[in-house]
C-alpha cells in the first residue's frame, strides 16, 4: 500500500470512530487469525446488575447489603458499582425497607449510609477485602473464600451454581469468617455480539473468549454468543500469557478489551484493540481504539486493513 492509501484508510477509520495508531498496526490487522475477547465490558455491556441477594445466616437483609456495599465502596470494579446501586436502591427506594422515602435526591444517596471500612484492598481476579467494625469482610468469588479458609456449605454452593449456569456471576460474602450471603450479578451481552462472532468466523478468523470469571458463567456466556474456545478463571497477568501461547506457532493475534486488567494482553497482542470509553491505560496499550463501543468495529478494522493492503496497491 502506498502512504496515501494508508492515510486514506486511517481517515476512513477515524470517521467511523476507529482510531489506528500507525501504519504497522493497520497492516497487521489483515493477517489476524485469532481475536481474543475479554468478557466483561467487551462482549457484555459492562452494565452489571444485581439480580438476587441471599442471606444464609440470621443477619438482617438491609444490614447485609449495607455491609457489602461498604466493603465495595472503594472498588472501581463494575461488580462493585452494581452492588452499591442495589444496596442504595434497597435502602432508599424499596417499600419494604424501613429507611424507604427518607431521602429523595439521588445525589444525597452517595454516602452517609455506608459503614467506615479500613485497610481496604482490591484483590485482582478475586474480589475485595477490608475491615468493618474491626471484623474482616471478604467479597468476591469462590477462590477468594477458599484461599481465606472460609467454609462454603452445600446450600451456598447450590445457590451459586444455579446462578452461574444462567450466565450470572456469583459473589460470596464472608463477614467475621462466616459465609454470610451471596449475590447474583447479570451483565447482558452487547446487542451486536453474536452477529460479530458469526461474521468473524465467516472471515476465517477464530474468536476466543478470555475472562477472570468462573468457568461455569464463562461457558454459559460463550454459548450464548457463539464462541467455542473459552479460557476462564484467568488472572489479569494470565491474559497476556493466553495471547503469547496463541502466537507460538506464528499466528497473528488480536486482543479486544476495555479494562485496566486487559492492558498487558493488549500490549502483548499483535493487534491490541481498546474498546469503548475504556481506561486510559488500556487505550495507551492498544494499537486501535474503538471509540463507539461497538463490536462491529472489530470487523471494520480487519476489513479496512484487508482492503488497504490487498486491493488498493
Ligand atoms: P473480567 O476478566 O471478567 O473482567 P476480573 O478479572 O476483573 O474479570 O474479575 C474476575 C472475578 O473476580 C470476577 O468475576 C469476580 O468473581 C471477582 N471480583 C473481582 N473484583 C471484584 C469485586 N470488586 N467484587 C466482587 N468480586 C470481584
Ligand atoms: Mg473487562
Amino acid at each position: 500500500a502506498t502512504p496515501t492509501a494508508v492515510m486514506v484508510a486511517t481517515g476512513v477509520g477515524a470517521n467511523n470512530g476507529v482510531l489506528i495508531k500507525g501504519g504497522d498496526a493497520l497492516e497487521r490487522a489483515q493477517m489476524v487469525k485469532y481475536v481474543v475477547f475479554d468478557k466483561t465490558g467487551t462482549l457484555t455491556q459492562g452494565k452489571a446488575t444485581v439480580t438476587t441477594a441471599k442471606v444464609f445466616t440470621g443477619m438482617d437483609r438491609g444490614e447485609f447489603l449495607t455491609l457489602v456495599a461498604s466493603a465495595e465502596a472503594s472498588s472501581e470494579h463494575p461488580l462493585a458499582k452494581a452492588i452499591l446501586q442495589y444496596a442504595r436502591h434497597f435502602h432508599f427506594f424499596d417499600e419494604s425497607s424501613p429507611n424507604s422515602g427518607t431521602q429523595s435526591d439521588a445525589k444525597e444517596l452517595k454516602s452517609g449510609w455506608l459503614y467506615d471500612a479500613s485497610d481496604f484492598s482490591a484483590l485482582p481476579g478475586r474480589g475485595v477485602r477490608c475491615f468493618i467494625d474491626g471484623k474482616l469482610i471478604l467479597v468476591g468469588n469462590r477462590k477468594l473464600m477458599v484461599e481465606s479458609g472460609i467454609n462454603i456449605s452445600m446450600e451456598v454452593e447450590n445457590f451459586v451454581v444455579e446462578l452461574e449456569e444462567s450466565a450470572k456471576t456469583g459473589i460470596l460474602v464472608a463477614y467475621d469468617d462466616v459465609l454470610t450471603g451471596a449475590l447474583g450479578v447479570a451483565d447482558p451481552l452487547k446487542r451486536e455480539a453474536a452477529v460479530v462472532i458469526e461474521g468473524l468466523q465467516k472471515m476465517g478468523v477464530t474468536p476466543i473468549m478470555v475472562t477472570g470469571d468462573n468457568w461455569r458463567t464463562a461457558r454459559a456466556v460463550a454459548k450464548e454468543v457463539g464462541i467455542q474456545d473459552v479460557r476462564a478463571e484467568v488472572m489479569p497477568a494470565g491474559k497476556a500469557d493466553v495471547i503469547r501461547s496463541l502466537q507460538n506457532d506464528g499466528s497473528v493475534v488480536a486482543m479486544v478489551g476495555d479494562g485496566i486488567n486487559d492492558s498487558p494482553a493488549l500490549a502483548a497482542a499483535d493487534v491490541g484493540m481498546a474498546i469503548g470509553a475504556g481506561t486510559d491505560i488500556a487505550i495507551e496499550a492498544a494499537d486501535y481504539v474503538l471509540m463507539r463501543d461497538n463490536l462491529e468495529d472489530v470487523i471494520t478494522a480487519i476489513d479496512l486493513s484487508r482492503k488497504t493492503f490487498s486491493r488498493i496497491r
